[in-house]
C-alpha cells in the first residue's frame, strides 16, 4: 500500500475543511478526488505532502508514519511529486534546466528526460524560461517536471485545467501511461466528473469536507449514493415525493420502491439519458408520453425539453438526451422510454 490516510480533521480558524477523512491507495493505481470548489480538495493533499501541517489523523507513506500531531516528516523527505495550481517552477531555469534538474538523481536521466518532454509536448519551448510561458505552456512543464522526479506518489492539483481540449486528451492519455509504466500511484484532484472517470481506477468524492462515495468510475457513475454523486455526471431531472404502497407515484409512471417504508420521503434522480424517446405514440412502446416544448441540437446529442404530466395532471418540465439526428417538432408527442439504468430514488429527511 502506497498511502494509508486516516480520521484527518483539518480547521482554518473556524472553517471545517476536511471531517475525519480516511482512505487508502494501494500501489501503482491512479485516484481522483472529485468535488466542487471549496470542498477541502486542495487542503488534503497538501496535507498528504507535509506542505500543511496536521491538525487532527494519521498519513503513513509506504507504511511509514510521516504526518502525525507530533511528526511532520517535510516535504522533501517523502517520496512525493506534486504539481499546484501555481505551478512553482524555477523562474532562473529554462524548461529543459527544470526538467534535467528534477531527473538528475534518477540513472535513466537521459531517457526519462526525453519521455517527459514528449509527454508534456514541450519540445518547442525548451529553451524559454518559465515567465516566457502561457499559463497552459507552465501546466505542462510543471506536469513534466513532477513525472521526471518519478516519486512513489505523485499528487496534481487540477493538472490538466488550463489546457485546450484537443490537447487535454492526448497528454491526460501519455500521462496515465507513463505513470502506470514507471509503477507510480497518483492523486488527481478535479472537479471535472468525466475527467475522472478517465483518469482514474478509483474516485473518491468529497463534499464539505466529508467524503461522501469512494468506487470505482463504474460504482460512481451506476450506484451513486446519493442525489449529489448522482449530479456529478451532469444535470437531472428531480422529482420529489412519497412513498405509497410500494412504489413511488412519478410523471414517469410507478416506480417500485418496496425496501422503503410507507410515506417515506424520496428524491427520484432521473437522468437525462434514462428518457428514451419515440416519436409514435403507443402503449406497445409506453404508457408514459411527454409533449415536446424544444429540440437543442448539440452535436453529436440533443437535449429535448418536455412537458410530462404526473396522474393527478400535474406537469413537471424534463429533458432527455437523446441522438443529435432525433429532433422532435415542438408541440409533438412523443412516446418515453424508460431506462432505469439511469433512475435513482433516494431516501430524504
Ligand atoms: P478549489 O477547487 O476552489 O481549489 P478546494 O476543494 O481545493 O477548492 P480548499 O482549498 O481545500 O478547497 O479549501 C477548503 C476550505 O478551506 C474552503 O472553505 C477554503 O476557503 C478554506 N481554506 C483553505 N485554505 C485556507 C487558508 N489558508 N486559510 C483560511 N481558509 C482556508
Amino acid at each position: 500500500m502506497i498511502l494509508d490516510v486516516q480520521n484527518l480533521t483539518h480547521h482554518f480558524e473556524n472553517v471545517k475543511a476536511l471531517n475525519n477523512v480516511s482512505f487508502k491507495i494501494e500501489n501503482n493505481s491512479i485516484i481522483s478526488i472529485l468535488g466542487p470548489s471549496g470542498c477541502g480538495k486542495t487542503t488534503l493533499i497538501r496535507l498528504i505532502s507535509g506542505l500543511e501541517e496536521i491538525q487532527d489523523g494519521k498519513i503513513y507513506l509506504q507504511n511509514d508514519l510521516v504526518s502525525h500531531k507530533k511528526i511532520n516528516l517535510p516535504p522533501e523527505d517523502r517520496s512525493i511529486s506534486y504539481v499546484f495550481q501555481d505551478f512553482a517552477l524555477f523562474p532562473h531555469m529554462t524548461v529543459l534546466e527544470n526538467i534535467s534538474f528534477a531527473a538528475s538523481s534518477q540513472k535513466n536521466k537521459k531517457q526519462l528526460t526525453q519521455q517527459v518532454i514528449s509527454l508534456a509536448k514541450i519540445d518547442n519551448f525548451l529553451d524559454k524560461y518559465p515567465h516566457q510561458l502561457s499559463g497552459g505552456e507552465q501546466q505542462r512543464v510543471a506536469l513534466a517536471r513532477s513525472i521526471a522526479v518519478q516519486p512513489k506518489l505523485l499528487l496534481l492539483d487540477e493538472p490538466f485545467s488550463d489546457l485546450n481540449t484537443s490537447l487535454k486528451k492526448d497528454i491526460i492519455d501519455d500521462t496515465l501511461h507513463l505513470i502506470k509504466s514507471l509503477e507510480s500511484s497518483a492523486i488527481i484532484v478535479t472537479h471535472n466528473a468525466e475527467e475522472a472517470m478517465f483518469i482514474s481506477d478509483q474516485i473518491i468524492v468529497i463534499n464539505d469536507g466529508s467524503i461522501v462515495q469512494i468506487g470505482t468510475p463504474y460504482d460512481i457513475f451506476y450506484h451513486p449514493k446519493n442525489s449529489y454523486v448522482a449530479s456529478l455526471f451532469g444535470e437531472t431531472n428531480l422529482y420529489t415525493t412519497h412513498v405509497l404502497e410500494g412504489f413511488c407515484d412519478t410523471p414517469i409512471g410507478k416506480i417500485q420502491t418496496p425496501d422503503l417504508s410507507q410515506g417515506q420521503k424520496v428524491d427520484i434522480v432521473i437522468r437525462p439519458e434514462a428518457l428514451i424517446l419515440h416519436k409514435e405514440k403507443s402503449p406497445l412502446i409506453s404508457e408514459v408520453n411527454g409533449v415536446v416544448v424544444d429540440s437543442k441540437f448539440i452535436g453529436n446529442h440533443a437535449i429535448i425539453h418536455m412537458t410530462v404530466s404526473d396522474s393527478s395532471g400535474d406537469k413537471f418540465h424534463m429533458h432527455s438526451k437523446v441522438a443529435g439526428n432525433f429532433l422532435p417538432e415542438p408541440a409533438s408527442s412523443v412516446s418515453i422510454e424508460l431506462d432505469n439504468n439511469h433512475i435513482f430514488v433516494f431516501s430524504r429527511n
